[in-house]
């Protein structure tokens, strides 16, 4: 059992993206940091995914998830390019969104140039007809979650205890104290953050006065390897090497395609997802759920799709599944839970399927706030993103 009663050491439940940002970003304050997580490594949550998008979220008022998504990018790509191996963590590719349904419209004044109506040559590359209409984001690329997890956890002042599955949090005193299934005290703080994803919730629900309603969206990926592709497909096993068959970068807008990524077995890989699947709080990987994605192909990106059949079959797809935590409003809850009721006691949750892109500011806005710094967000920002939101009068 640790235990600290120093004002600028904390406690972080959970060591996946937002557990680790926050982690990061308290320590790069001077803070101490103790990371507990439940599993006995890295990646045992949703950022185990093996790969996924940063990339902004556009619609035509430029509306309040528009702008937060495009400042979390922001922040994460900085920190990516501060800790990350350009071309074997993430690369920075530029994203093209196949607007299929023809839903998303840019602002007609944007806030930024980063997005614009995709290009003839783009569109091209992608391997779609030139009339498809599509969304080029170039502040945009793909990142290996478990990689930023690792690095951030890696700053000196964080220690991370592998192996501590939190059954409780209680307010001792002016401490909180976290215990096992056994009621033995893993370790007590005056801060401490909750950032467990979904099972954030069975943490905090016997708190009085504060309900989160934090909900489980199962998620499937289907994976292959780049040398298992065959003819013209094949010819691409080098990212950086574009060749006329596979999109040089990522496509979304109907789940996303990625290729020329490393596996989590180490080759270069393929990867469409994913799925969406509520009220499950399991993660299986599913023969019926790789079906699902090919048809996501399909849809995305027709004539790869076709080229692709050959490597939905139970010899060459792989998967992976994990949860995401999501919230009513797509914003996840950071910050104070109830300052006066219950000092000292933050969250950060509730990433949604958008933790890549969020994560790194919600860890950032964590550890300003907590500082007592200015915070790093405009005000009526900030008051969409606060736990406090959840808090009953
Ligand atoms: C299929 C899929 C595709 C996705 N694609 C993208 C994408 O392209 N772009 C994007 O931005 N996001 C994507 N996401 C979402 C992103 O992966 C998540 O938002 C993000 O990883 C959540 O990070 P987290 O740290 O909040 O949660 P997690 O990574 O789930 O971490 C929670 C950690 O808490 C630990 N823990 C839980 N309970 C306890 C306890 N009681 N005691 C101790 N430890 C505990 C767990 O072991 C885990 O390590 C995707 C998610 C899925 C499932």
């Amino acid at each position: 059992m640790s235990r600290s009663a120093d004002p600028r050491q904390a406690l972080v439940i959970g060591a996946g993206l937002s557990g680790s940002a926050v982690a990061f970003s308290l320590a790069q304050r001077g803070w101490t940091v103790t990371v507990l997580d439940r599993a006995r490594g890295l990646g045992a949550g949703a950022s185990g995914l093996p790969v996924g998008l940063a990339a902004p979220h556009v619609s035509p008022d430029d509306n309040l998830l528009s702008r937060i998504t495009r400042a979390g990018v922001e922040a994460t790509l900085q920190r990516a390019q501060a800790l990350l191996k350009t071309g074997t963590d993430w690369a920075l590719t530029g994203v093209l969104e196949h607007n299929l349904a023809g839903k998303r419209r840019l602002p007609s004044d944007p806030a930024d140039h980063h997005s614009s109506p995709a290009s003839a040559a783009q569109i091209a590359a992608a391997g779609l007809p030139p009339v498809t209409p599509a969304i080029w984001h170039a502040q945009a690329g793909w990142i290996r979650p478990r990689q930023l997890v690792a690095a951030q956890l890696q700053t000196p002042g964080v220690r991370v205890r592998w192996g501590q599955d939190v059954h409780a949090i209680e307010r001792q005193g002016d401490l909180w104290t976290v215990t096992d299934a056994q009621g033995q005290t893993l370790s007590q703080s005056r801060f401490l953050v909750v950032a467990s994803a979904f099972d954030s919730l069975a943490l905090l629900r016997p708190l009085p006065g504060f309900a989160v309603p934090l909900n489980p969206l199962r998620g499937q990926v289907s994976y292959g390897l780049m040398s298992d592709l065959e003819g013209d497909l094949g010819a691409q096993h080098n990212p950086f090497h574009a060749s006329p068959a596979l999109p040089p970068f990522p496509v979304n807008g109907h789940g996303s395609f990625i290729s020329g990524v490393p596996t989590p077995e180490g080759p270069l890989g393929w990867y469409i997802g994913s799925t969406f699947e509520r009220n499950c709080e399991q993660a299986p990987v599913r023969t019926e759920d790789h079906a699902a994605n090919q048809v996501r192909l399909a849809t995305l990106l027709p004539d790869l799709g076709q080229a692709m059949a050959g490597q939905f079959g139970p010899d060459r797809v792989r998967g992976w599944a994990g949860l995401r935590c999501t919230l009513p409003n797509r914003l996840p809850a950071v910050g104070p839970i109830d300052s006066l009721r219950m000092p000292g006691l933050w969250i950060s949750a509730g990433m949604g399927a958008r933790g890549i892109s969020l994560a790194v500011l919600c860890g950032e806005l964590t550890a300003a706030w907590m500082s007592h710094e200015p915070l790093p967000l405009p005000p009526a920002w900030v008051k969409h993103l606060a736990a406090q939101r959840y808090a009953m009068a």
